[in-house]
């Protein structure tokens, strides 16, 4: 199911662990429930990711691609939705955006795109919260993003190690 052009529902509910575990982290939109759920990540796209990746494709930072070469640079998503089952099994907040279909952790090509990434977005676009995320002291960050229907905080956690 597309959720808007760019983005696929498949990809804020496919997750590794949850198929390790056997756990059914899908959403169906003939669910009522599922389909808020389904409305939160659309909003995530629409009002974040799409802008997102038409920043990281304009012109001043993305050469025109050569011949052969993918037309576009996609934003991949890490982890999206989370069914609570799951968000335990992954050491989720309890309260995280997730559960709800409200955040996406995207991965960044390399950190000066990621940081350059993260700023654009903190100026750029309506969120609840911004966090430049690492799952160890020295691991590969990411951004964790999140959009809620209403009362978005706009609370940033930028990068805390100092390099
Ligand atoms: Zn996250």
């Amino acid at each position: 199911m597309r959720l808007t052009q760019h983005f696929q529902l498949e990809e804020f509910t496919r997750s590794a662990t949850a198929r390790r575990l056997g756990i059914d982290n899908t959403l169906t939109p003939t669910k009522a429930y599922d389909r808020i759920l389904i409305g939160n990540l659309q909003r995530l796209c629409e009002q974040v990711l799409e802008p997102l990746r038409q920043h990281a494709n304009s012109p001043r930072h993305a050469p025109s691609p050569l011949e052969g070469e993918p037309e576009q640079l996609p934003i991949h998503i890490n982890s999206g939705y989370r069914c609570l089952i799951l968000n335990r099994a992954v050491g989720g907040s309890p309260t995280s955006n997730h559960i709800s279909g409200c955040a996406a952790d995207i991965r960044i090509p390399d950190i000066p795109t990621g940081r350059e990434w993260f700023e654009w977005l903190q100026a750029h676009v309506p969120f609840d919260e911004l966090i430049w995320e690492r799952a160890t002291p020295t691991g590969h960050p990411w951004i964790h993003v999140a959009l809620r229907p209403e009362t978005n905080r706009r609370r940033v956690i930028p990068d805390l190690v100092k390099q």
